[in-house]
């Protein structure tokens, strides 16, 4: 395997010093998942990294990006020294991007990201090779990681930029320096830090800020704010998609095991299978399809890769579990995170997976503000449409409850540990059971109380 990085080039790029002569083959900042011939990157997050570079080294690792020598190592260590990790993260990911001539694809929006980032690895990958995060790593680090991580000889990278607070998209975008920037979609997700949906989509249109000259956007059509994003695109080629949009589903057979969509994309008429159901999934299909179209790649090839795409775990993905009476449930584990759009698509999903009964198991939203009470109320109509009974925890949640008949209530909750045994005692045989919430309630805890009973 060729080096990722030399001792040079991690001098050259982070202005840093480093004694030894070395070359590594990853980049890790995480010493429990270190691997032999990585570089260790020692940030100050929750945990100072510094804490944990003679593990790391222990582990493989053979040298690490640190501000100081930490006490115990000798003086001698094979340590990359510079001013500030951080900083000297970003300037690894900027000598990555600048030395790569792949083709790169940001990818933002309030909810979408990590699904549409791996169905373009998916497609992208019959192109060439495809290098993007083995995760949602969007943030300040998770931008910068990925960009570091990036083989040099990569024909496409995809990078996923996310936010919670105004002003962190630019930055990451300019990093990047893609030639598609995609935004997925514009909806009420962390909506109590921003404050309201018109400053959503201006803070998500700033990944456009980032895109090199000649560059593309693409554009959710049915966005109310379309003609924001437009105006953020400047002189950028701009390309929409979902309806009305120039890349656009005309057709879509949607079934328990995936969706046959006939589309449009750009001109081009295509069929193709997607290996997951619901319809936002279709939809961030066609979101993929008009970036590859943007990046002027033959669409109908690419999207044979869609028929053995999945959903990513606790995103959709499901499993049977053992019921009480000695059958068996469908589990639909949507357990990684929930916000209002993905709570919508999640409740219009499990009304089209076959059941006998549909059970809802939802844990509060969180990261909504002033705007919480509203958005748990407006989630009750769409609880009633899809499900017979629904379990809830977290007080938020009571306002979703509140207007619902009592006959679908089956219990409430503090605590999604308190909620996970009154779930595993009610299902029957054949139900399908959709289990949500923000990451903070902890809806993992159900998943794992309903598998394990199994
Ligand atoms: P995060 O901000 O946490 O990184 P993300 O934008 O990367 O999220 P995903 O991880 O792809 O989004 O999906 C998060 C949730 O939203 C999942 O429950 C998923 O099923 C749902 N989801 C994915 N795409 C859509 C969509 N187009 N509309 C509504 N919900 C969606
Ligand atoms: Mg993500």
């Amino acid at each position: 395997m060729s080096a990722l990085w030399t001792s040079a080039e991690l001098r050259t790029a982070t202005g840093g010093s480093l004694a030894a002569e070395l070359s590594v083959s990853g980049v890790s900042i995480d010493s429990r998942s270190v691997a032999a011939g990585d570089l260790f990157v020692a940030l100050r997050d929750a945990r100072d990294g510094h804490d944990f570079v003679a593990g790391a080294l222990a582990r493989g690792a053979v040298t690490a990006l640190v501000d100081h020598v930490p006490a115990g190592l000798p003086a001698d260590a094979p340590l990359l020294r510079v001013a500030e990790t951080l900083a000297g993260l970003r300037a690894l990911g900027t000598a990555a991007r600048a030395r790569c001539a792949a083709k790169v694809v940001g990818v933002t929006g309030s909810v979408g990201k990590t699904t549409t980032k791996e169905m373009l690895r998916a497609l992208l990958s019959t192109a060439g090779a495809t290098h993007a995060a083995v995760a949602s790593y969007n943030n300040h680090w998770g931008v910068p990681l990925t960009l570091a991580r990036m083989p040099r000889d990569s024909a496409f990278a995809i990078i996923e930029i996310g936010m919670n607070h105004p002003g962190e998209i630019a930055p990451l975008s300019a990093l990047a320096q893609p030639h598609v920037a995609v935004i997925t979609s514009i909806g009420a997700a962390h909506l109590g830090h921003m404050g309201s949906l018109e400053a959503i989509a201006r803070e998500k249109s700033a990944i456009l800020s980032g895109l090199l000259p000649g560059g593309s956007a693409v554009l959710p059509a049915e966005s109310e704010f379309l003609p924001l994003l437009r105006a953020a695109a400047g002189a950028a080629r701009v390309v929409t998609f979902g309806a009305g949009g120039d890349a656009r589903a005309i057709a879509v057979r949607a079934d328990a095991e995936g969706s046959d969509v006939t589309a449009e994309i750009l001109g081009t008429r295509l069929d193709f299978r997607l290996g997951t159901p619901g319809l936002h999934m279709a939809g961030n299909a066609i979101a993929a399809l008009a970036v590859v179209a943007a990046l002027g790649l033959d669409v109908a090839q690419a999207a044979g890769a869609l028929r053995d795409f999945r959903a990513l775990q606790g995103r959709g993905d499901r499993r049977r579990i053992a019921t009480g009476d000695g059958g068996s449930a469908t589990l639909l584990d949507e357990a990684y995170n929930g916000q209002p759009p993905s709570m919508r698509a999640a409740l219009a999903l499990l009304k089209l997976l076959p059941a006998r009964r549909r059970v809802a198991v939802l844990g509060q939203m969180g990261e909504l503000g002033d705007f919480a009470a509203a958005e748990h109320a407006a989630l009750a109509p769409h609880i009633e449409v899809a499900a017979d009974l629904v379990f809830a925890c977290g007080p938020l949640m009571r306002h979703a409850l509140d207007a619902l008949p009592a006959a679908r209530i089956g219990a409430w909750a503090a605590t999604s540990a308190e909620l996970a045994p009154l779930v595993a005692a009610a299902l029957r045989d054949g139900d399908t059971v959709l289990v949500k919430g923000s990451l903070a309630t902890g809806m993992k805890t159900v998943v794992q109380a309903l598998t394990e009973s199994a």
